[in-house]
Parts: C-alpha cells; sequence; structure tokens
C-alpha cells in the first residue's frame, strides 16, 4: 500500500487495477520507437512494459484522512459494471473496498466523496449495486461533482444519439447519487474548508477539477486526468485521447504543472504508475517528473 504524508493528513493510494493497457503509439502520435527507447531506462517497469510493448496505467482512488475526516478522491470503475467497450474494467470484481478498509475507511466512515471529473473510471465506486438497483455506497457521504460536468453528461445522457453516455456510468453512479440528495454541485474556484480548495482545469472534460491542499506549509494537488502518464511531463502538449477540449487541456495542465513547481506541492494524479505521486520540476519551456 502506498501511503503519504502531508503535514498531519494522510494519503492513501487505493489500488483498483494496475495494468499493462495501451500501445504507445496509439496514446502519443510524437512517441517515436528512437523517443521511447531514449527514455525506456526509466519507464520501466512502472510506466512501460517492454515485453508487451503497452503504457501501464494505473486506475486508483485517494484516500485522505485529516484531523478525523475520511475523504475519498475518485471512485474508479467499480464492480459489477458493464463496461464491454472498456474490456480491462468490464464487469470488476476487485477487493477495492477491502482496500479500502486496510487503508483505514470502512463505506460508512467516509464523510465526503469528491469527483475530480465525471469520466467513467473516477465515479464507479459512488455506486453498488443493492437489490436490482445502484444505491450510494457511502451512506454518510456527501459527494462533490462538477456542475459543468454534470450538464454536460446530463445532456449526452437525454440525447438518444449519445446516451447513455461513459458507458452507463452517468445514469448508474451519478444521477442515482443527486437523486439521493447527497450531491454538491460545484463550480470552481470554490474554497471547501480550510484545508482543500477546488480549482478549475477543464479541458479532459468540461468541468474537471484539481484538488488544492494545503496543511500547514505543506501542500498538494490531487489532479486526476490533467495529465495521465509521467511522459506528459517533460511533453506538457501531449494529450492523452478522448478530451472535450483538446487545446484547453494542454493549458490546464501548464498552468497546474507551473503551480506544482512553483509551490513544490506533492503531486497525485489518477493513473500515474508507481511510485504514484511526486514532485514537478520546471526546465526552461519543459517541465520534469521528480516521482
Ligand atoms: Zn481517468
Amino acid at each position: 500500500m502506498s501511503v503519504f504524508k502531508v503535514g498531519n493528513a494522510t494519503i492513501t493510494r487505493i489500488e483498483e487495477t494496475y495494468l499493462p493497457v495501451y500501445p504507445p503509439a496509439d496514446i502519443f502520435p510524437d512517441l517515436t520507437k528512437a523517443l521511447l527507447s531514449e527514455h525506456v531506462h526509466w519507464l520501466a517497469p512502472n510506466h512501460y512494459d517492454p515485453n508487451s510493448n503497452k503504457l501501464l496505467l494505473s486506475v486508483h482512488s485517494w484516500l485522505l484522512q485529516l484531523d478525523g475526516r475520511k475523504i475519498l478522491i475518485d471512485g474508479c470503475c467499480g464492480n459489477q459494471k458493464s463496461r464491454p467497450q472498456r474490456p480491462h474494467w468490464h464487469m470488476l470484481n476487485t477487493p477495492w473496498l477491502d482496500r479500502l478498509a486496510a487503508a483505514g475507511a470502512r463505506p460508512d466512515e467516509i464523510d465526503l466523496v469528491m469527483c475530480t471529473h465525471l469520466h467513467h473510471d473516477h465515479v464507479g465506486w459512488n455506486t453498488q449495486l443493492k437489490d436490482g438497483k445502484w444505491v450510494p455506497t457511502f451512506p454518510n457521504a456527501r459527494y462533490v461533482f462538477s456542475k459543468l460536468d454534470f450538464d454536460y453528461f446530463r445532456k449526452l445522457d437525454s440525447d438518444p444519439a449519445t446516451a447513455p453516455t461513459e458507458f452507463g456510468s452517468f445514469r448508474e453512479c451519478v444521477v442515482p447519487v443527486v437523486e439521493a440528495g447527497r450531491a454538491d454541485l460545484v463550480t470552481g474556484p470554490h474554497v471547501l474548508n480550510e484545508f482543500i480548495e477546488i480549482l478549475p482545469a477543464g479541458g479532459h472534460s468540461p468541468g474537471h477539477f484539481y484538488f488544492r491542499l494545503k496543511v500547514g506549509g505543506d501542500r498538494a494537488m490531487i489532479t486526476g486526468d490533467v495529465f495521465h502518464h509521467l511522459l506528459q511531463v517533460l511533453y506538457p502538449d501531449w494529450n492523452f485521447p478522448k478530451n472535450s477540449d483538446p487545446q484547453e487541456a494542454r493549458v490546464s495542465r501548464r498552468r497546474m504543472f507551473d503551480e506544482a513547481a512553483a509551490s513544490g506541492a506533492l503531486v497525485f494524479p489518477g493513473h500515474v504508475g508507481a511510485p504514484f505521486a511526486g514532485q514537478i520540476e520546471k526546465t526552461g519551456s519543459s517541465y520534469k517528473p521528480r516521482f
């Protein structure tokens, strides 16, 4: 289990899957064979698997424990969700809840669930199947969702041409939480409490957030899918596929990297491989990962 300290806060990675998934050329068209071999010495084995020639992608949540509060950030894909279009995450049956318990939180102890955005791999555990119905997994939690994302995906989900959006995850993992009266739809920037700020970083989805944590003099940034892979730190203009606005995604990424480099914050991305969190250094017009 990967556990990090930020001041007196504890941030624990709750793994769902960590697999070689995508051939590099499918994701980054500018990643030539020559360039890949230049970087392979540090990419393998945690970020690139030479045997299968695939980039590794972790799917995990972050559990933030601070002053007796237990906050879950991003909800992975979830169990029993039918995603035939995404075979690595189709009908999962992982011990994710056991891992959450081992990290120190039962579902009824979670106070707050915060989703960086509303893609299917960030909302899955929001709900569980009970007696044939999707119901909130965390019975005592408020859920923070991006209002911009909610409106965007609600529109797609009500249009027969695009429904069900996000492989059905919007109606399975987001709508039941809203209907249960447990969701707070937020527009950033927003000061959530004395420790956490919600900042907009659109482009991957329209209302994508990152969360800024300040505990005493220590800082962290929980960044979701502002970047997916450490290669994007070196090449900040490279997008991972599937963006609502590719150019906005690049602008958000550089702005987030600039803040991380200037503040020395520990950065917690949504899909980066081991050691899963680290710092970002500015180098001229680019950046370097210190993970
Ligand atoms: Zn994602």
